[in-house]
């Protein structure tokens, strides 16, 4: 579905943040991407879903290809058409406008002005933002938000999403049950999901698989259950040392 080779990217102030960085995301498949602050997960983001240009970031060597196709140049608008879905960290929601118009504009932005959007497709997996369909996108919680941002990137039928920090800002309890929907996504719709958290317990209980990124680089990888057993993980990312 996804595979990177030799990765490097940088700012146009010089910073280089990715230094050779390799991964793939198989079809149907969860992988989580972990890291301290500042390792370059979202740059990775970024890199993928074509954002880089807008944000004053460029990709040097190394191959980025999605479905097989070379994406290194290939613009948002385009991959998000192809079926490569960003929800940003953040979140990234139109605050102003009603959820049901959220919803319509990634509709448009997707398939074009005369698309119907599909809002059950979203309703199935967030019966919450049906009750909220009205409701001005401003006033929803931030659980409720992460739903709408997901529920943007469902309206596109996806084949792979990156989701940034889902988690972050939410309650316990909230996370578990957005990661639940998200675990149901991935296999009723069979979507890959590339999922960058630095809440490594939630990112492994839905996901495969899992890379460390230290300065740049992936410095571990694994199936979770291996991941789960090594004990720099243990000590700094699941809490257990
Ligand atoms: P976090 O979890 O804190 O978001 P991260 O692993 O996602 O961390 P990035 O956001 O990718 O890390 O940032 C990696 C480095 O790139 C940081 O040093 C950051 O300051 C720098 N950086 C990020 N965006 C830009 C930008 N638009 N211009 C210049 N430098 C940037």
């Amino acid at each position: 579905m996804l595979t990177i080779e030799n990765l490097e990217v940088a700012y146009f102030n010089a910073i280089q943040v990715l230094k050779g960085l390799t991964l793939s995301v198989d079809d149907s498949e969860v992988v989580a991407l972990l890291g301290a602050n500042g390792a370059g997960k979202t740059t990775l983001l970024k890199a993928v879903s074509g954002l880089l240009p807008l944000e004053n970031g460029a990709i040097g060597e190394g191959r980025i290809r999605f479905q097989d196709q070379l994406i290194n140049k290939t613009p948002p608008h385009e991959l998000a058409r192809a079926g490569l879905l960003h929800v940003r960290e953040g979140r990234r929601i139109f605050t102003e406008m009603s959820v049901e118009e959220n919803l319509i504009s990634a509709t448009y932005a997707l398939t074009g002005r005369d698309a119907q959007p599909d809002f059950e497709a979203v309703y199935n997996y967030f019966p919450q933002l049906k009750d909220r369909a009205r409701q001005t996108a401003g006033l929803l919680s931030g659980g409720e938000l992460q739903m709408l941002a997901i529920g943007r990137a469902l309206i596109g039928q996806p084949r792979l999403i990156l989701l940034d920090e889902p988690s972050l800002g939410l309650a316990p309890k909230i996370v578990d049950e957005i990661f639940d929907i998200i675990a149901r996504i991935n296999q009723e719709q069979n979507v890959s999901i590339l999922l960058v958290e630095q809440n490594a317990n939630a990112a492994f209980r839905i996901a495969h698989r899992g890379y460390i990124l230290e300065g740049g680089k992936v410095v571990l990888e694994g199936s979770v259950a291996d991941l789960r057993r090594n004990p720099d993980i243990q000590t700094f990312y699941l809490g257990l040392g």
